[in-house]
């Protein structure tokens, strides 16, 4: 028998709640937690990895789990019981779209995984897929009922973290599950003082109000996002909660990169459920539907897009309202079913002058009337004539500048990439220390 820690084990589980409950990243907290009882501590910290936000299966924001541990051959076996065993103790099975999956890899990520993972954050797989890929790169794969999850746990073990941030999730005690969480709003406020911009989208700025606890009856107390573990560690502490919390658990993951945006993609070739970042100009004014949602049209010269800020987006579509025909923009954002862009943010990159065209001023400083057609302009108060003069062009104040605007926490995409990280420089700074 070996008893040297010389295999790497990659562990993957995704798909274990439903809206009724549960958390794949309370599962993977508590699974971390037995294995810690044994002497088994993970290589890094666990990963919460999003992935496309378009799969129809998900339940809130399509994410899925893994951590790395070195082992003994006899600890393996020991490892890989625990974590189906925990699966098969807590994942929500009566959720009609609950289909967990496990995968178990030995050994390094290899470019061909890495290429799978970045594919299932750009498109769609199929189940079959993921199992046959499971089979070719030699891991082991767990389906339960139809198994679906292993589509995000293969990814979840294979992706290559390229810029990174950290959430640490509260947990409640599960007596307290569905019932009102109690946590102190103050207390977050300060939190956002203290910490922010190196914590984010942890008030939701438009609203006042916080925005670290999730609307569902899951084990999740709350979640603070950050820039490194030391931040999320730091503001946690700095949050009181009126209940007891029953643990705490910080994830490396790829929320607030913009990993799921492609670049250099013209319109023409876009697809739906793909989400893209590119440049365009505005072709079609901003116009309001029913139920308050902004539709306004632009083009690359490939083609022409329809793009929509949603009613959830609220006062990001004041913004949009502003555009007008010929601004240039750099539209962050991902296709839908029906083939409208869904705006996570843009950057106005210029600003179209606009006119408009006025009668002239007369010399008594009255704005002079049409005399008739063709027939010039005649003063209301001194009658004075003007026979071939014409309309005055006179730019439109825009009340807008240059830069990037986005849609409000409440509204953003776990992938989406808030502009504080942009600004900041935070998301160019992949700590080799993480
Ligand atoms: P939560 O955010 O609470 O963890 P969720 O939104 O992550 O929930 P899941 O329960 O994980 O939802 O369900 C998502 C399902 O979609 C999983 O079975 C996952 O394997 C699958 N999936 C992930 N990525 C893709 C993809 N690119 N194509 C098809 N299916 C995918």
């Amino acid at each position: 028998m070996n008893s040297e820690k010389s295999i790497k084990l990659h562990v993957g589980i995704d798909d274990t709640d439903s809206a009724e409950g549960m958390c794949t990243t309370y599962l993977t907290c508590i699974i971390l937690r037995k294995l810690e009882e044994l002497g088994i501590k993970p290589l890094d910290y666990p990963r919460l990895i999003r992935l496309n936000p378009f799969a129809r299966y998900k339940t809130r924001g399509n994410g899925a789990l893994s951590f790395v541990v070195n082992l003994t051959s006899e600890e393996v076996e020991l490892v890989e019981n625990i974590v189906l065993e925990y699966v098969e103790k807590y994942a929500m099975f009566d959720g009609i779209n609950t289909n967990p999956g496990v995968i178990f890899y030995e050994g390094e990520v290899t470019e061909e995984m890495r290429q799978y993972a970045k594919s299932a954050i750009y498109s769609i797989y199929t189940i079959e897929y993921a199992e046959e890929f499971a089979k070719k790169i030699g891991a082991k794969y767990h389906k339960f009922k139809k198994g679906r999850g292993i589509i995000g746990a293969i990814a979840a073990i294979s992706i290559e973290l390229t810029d990174q941030t950290f959430e640490c999730l509260a947990y409640r005690i599960p007596e307290n599950y569905g019932t009102k969480r109690q946590l102190d709003d103050e207390s977050i406020f300060y939190m956002n003082e203290q910490t922010y911009p190196e914590t984010f989208d942890n008030i939701d700025i438009e609203e006042n109000y916080a925005a670290i606890e999730p609307h569902t009856p899951c084990p999740v107390l709350y979640g603070i996002r950050g820039n490194t573990p030391e931040i999320v560690e730091k503001a946690h502490n700095l949050v009181k909660s009126y209940e007891e919390i029953q643990d705490y658990c910080i994830f490396k993951t790829n929320q607030h990169t913009d990993m799921h945006i492609q670049y250099n993609v013209k319109i023409k070739d876009m697809v739906n459920t793909g989400c893209y970042s590119f440049d365009c100009q505005v072709i079609q004014a901003p116009y309001d539907i029913e139920g308050g949602h902004v539709f306004f049209k632009v083009s690359d010269g490939t083609d022409v897009l329809e793009c929509a800020a949603f009613e959830p987006t609220k006062s990001f579509r004041d913004i949009v309202r502003k555009l007008c025909v010929g601004d240039k923009l750099t539209i962050y954002g991902g296709l839908n079913d029906n083939h409208t862009l869904n705006i996570e943010k843009f950057k106005i990159n210029e600003i179209e002058p606009q006119y408009t065209y006025k009668n002239p001023l007369c010399e008594c400083g009255k704005r002079m009337k049409s005399a008739g057609k063709n027939k010039g302009f005649k003063c209301p108060k001194c009658s004075k004539r003007l026979r071939d003069a014409d309309k005055i062009k006179e730019p439109i104040s825009r009340d807008i500048e240059c830069g990037f605007y986005e849609v409000p926490t409440e509204a953003r995409r776990h992938l989406a990439k808030p502009i504080i990280r942009i600004t900041t420089g935070a998301d160019k700074i992949l700590s080799k220390k993480y």
